[in-house]
C-alpha cells in the first residue's frame, strides 16, 4: 500500500473522529485519551495486516513459478494434455535380436486377443518374419483401459513391407512392394590391402563383392595372389526405388582381374537354361572335382549311414571309399592349394586341396605324399598328391575321399558341377555375340566412345 493511500487513510480517519467529536458534545481528557489510543492501536494494528497481506502474496508468486518448473506440473500437463487428445497414440519400435511381432505387440499394452489374431495371420502368410534395427510402426486406439491396434506396418526385407489395418473386428493384411527399377553399372578400384576393402571404397555392395570372389574363385586365389595395385572391375544389375537408393542387387554381368601381370575377364552367359562364367575362349571358369580320383579303383564304401568297420557302431560315413592296391596313386581332384599335408587324427596321412571358396576336397590313410606335396604348394587338377595304404583308422589299403563343401562334408558322387567345358558350336556361337554385346555396352558405361 502507498503512502499517498495511508495518508488518506489517516484523513478519512480523522474525518470520522470529528464527526464522534461533534456527536459527543461534551468531552473530556480521559475520553480524549482513550480516543487517541484507540487509533494508536487501529493504526498498528492496519500496518501489520498490510504487510502480512503482502508477505503472502509474495510467497505465493514464487511457490507458483517453482511449481511452473517442477515435474508435477509437467505431468499434469500431460495428463491434462492427453485428456483433450484424442485416443489414438502413434508408436515407432526398433526391432530387437530375437524380437517378433507378437513380442513388440505386448509391450503396448494391446488385448491378448488382436495379438493372436494377427499373429497366426501373418505366420500363415509367411509374413512374421522380422529384422533387427528396422523400424515398425504401430497406431494404437485406448479402448476401456486397453489399447487396440488401429494400422501396423514393418519392413520384412529391403523391398517388402508388410502394412496390416483395423476393418471392424478384422484385420486387413497388406504385402507392399516397392517398385524397383534395374540399372547397369560399372565399378573398378586398384586393390590397395584386400580386394574386399577396395572393392567397398569403390562402393560395391557387399553381396556382389561375395558373388565376384566366387566367380574368380577357380582361378585366383586371394590370399596368395593378389598384390597391391592390382585391379578390379565388375559390371552388374543394382535395383534403385524412385529416390535412386539402390534396395538389391542382380547378377554380375562381366567381372575382371588383374592379377599375376594377366588379365582375366568373365562373362556371364546363358545357354539351354544353364548360366555360367567365361572366359573370353568360351571356356567355363568352374573346374570340375573328380567324382573318382585314382584309377582301377573299386567303390567299396559309400557316403552315408554304415556300420564302422573298427568302431563297430552305426556311423555316418562322411567320404567315399575306394579299396586298391598300397601304392595306387591318387590325383588332385580339382586345381588348388594343397591346406594339410600330414597325419591328422584317424585319417592316417592325410592330404587336403582347397578349390576355391567353397570347395575343399580331402584324401586319407595314404601310405606315402606325392612328390613336392607339402602344405601351400599349388597343384593343377590330376597331379598326384599321394598314393593308396592303409594308415590311420583303417582295416585295408583303400582311399578315403571326402569332399567339404562350404566346410560341410557332401557325397563325392552325387556332386553337381558343371563340366568346365569349352563352349563348342551352337553355344560357342551365341557366346561370341552375347559377348560382344556385353563388351559394346560396357565401354558405354565406362564412358568410353
Ligand atoms: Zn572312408
Amino acid at each position: 500500500m502507498s503512502k499517498g493511500k495511508i495518508s488518506d487513510f489517516l484523513n478519512s480517519y480523522i474525518g470520522i473522529n470529528k464527526r464522534i467529536k461533534n456527536t459527543f458534545i461534551v468531552l473530556n481528557k480521559k475520553k480524549y485519551f482513550l480516543n487517541f489510543f484507540f487509533l494508536a492501536v487501529f493504526f498498528v494494528l492496519y500496518i501489520l495486516i498490510v504487510n502480512q497481506i503482502k508477505f503472502y502474496s509474495k510467497l505465493k508468486e514464487s511457490n507458483f513459478n517453482s511449481f511452473l518448473e517442477s515435474n508435477e506440473f509437467n505431468n499434469i500437463k500431460e495428463y491434462i494434455f492427453e485428456n483433450l487428445n484424442s485416443p489414438y497414440r502413434e508408436y515407432t519400435y526398433s526391432v530387437e535380436n530375437n524380437d517378433t511381432i507378437e513380442r513388440v505387440l505386448k509391450k503396448y499394452n494391446i488385448e491378448k486377443r488382436e495379438i493372436n489374431k494377427i499373429a497366426n495371420e501373418i505366420v500363415k502368410k509367411k509374413l512374421s518374419n522380422i529384422y533387427a534395427n528396422t523400424k515398425i510402426k504401430i497406431i494404437t486406439k485406448k479402448v476401456k483401459g486397453t489399447n487396440k491396434i488401429i494400422s501396423l506396418f514393418y519392413p520384412i526385407d529391403a523391398i517388402t513391407s508388410v502394412e496390416i489395418k483395423r476393418n471392424g473386428d478384422e484385420f486387413n493384411i497388406a504385402k507392399t512392394v516397392l517398385k524397383l527399377k534395374k540399372r547397369e553399372i560399372v565399378l573398378s578400384n586398384i586393390i590397395k590391402n584386400n580386394l574386399y576393402g577396395s572393392a567397398v571404397e569403390a562402393g560395391i555392395e557387399p553381396n556382389i563383392i561375395i558373388e565376384f570372389a566366387n566367380i574368380f574363385g577357380f582361378e585366383v586365389d586371394f590370399q596368395r595372389d593378389i598384390r597391391t595395385g592390382d585391379k578390379f572391375e565388375v559390371y552388374y544389375e543394382q535395383y534403385i526405388d524412385d529416390d535412386n537408393v539402390v534396395r538389391n542387387t542382380g547378377k554380375i554381368i562381366y567381372a575382371s582381374m588383374f592379377v599375376n601381370n594377366k588379365e582375366l575377364a568373365l562373362y556371364n552367359f546363358k545357354y539351354d537354361n544353364k548360366e555360367g562364367y567365361y572366359d573370353v575362349d568360351g571356356k567355363s571358369v568352374i573346374k570340375t572335382l573328380m567324382k573318382t580320383p585314382i584309377n582301377g579303383a573299386r567303390l567299396s564304401s559309400s557316403f552315408g549311414m554304415r556300420k564302422h568297420p573298427i568302431l563297430g557302431y552305426n556311423k555316418l560315413h562322411q567320404g567315399t571309399d575306394f579299396a586298391a592296391p598300397t601304392g595306387t596313386p591318387i590325383m588332385a581332384s580339382g586345381s588348388g592349394f594343397i591346406l594339410r599335408a600330414q597325419k591328422y587324427k584317424g585319417y592316417g596321412n592325410y592330404v587336403s586341396i582347397k578349390h576355391n571358396s567353397t570347395y575343399v576336397t580331402a584324401y586319407g590313410h595314404m601310405s606315402k605324399y606325392g612328390r613336392g606335396i607339402k602344405k601351400g604348394v599349388r597343384v593343377k587338377q590330376g597331379r598326384i598328391i599321394g598314393y593308396v595304404g592303409s594308415t590311420g583308422m583303417s582295416t585295408g589299403p583303400h582311399l578315403h575321399y571326402e569332399v567339404l563343401k562350404n566346410g560341410k562334408r557332401i557325397n563325392s558322387q552325387r556332386l553337381k558341377l558343371p563340366s568346365g567345358k569349352i563352349l563348342s558350336n551352337e553355344a560357342r556361337n551365341k557366346f561370341e555375340v552375347d559377348r560382344i554385346k556385353i563388351d559394346v555396352k560396357l565401354a558405354e558405361l565406362r564412358g568410353e566412345k
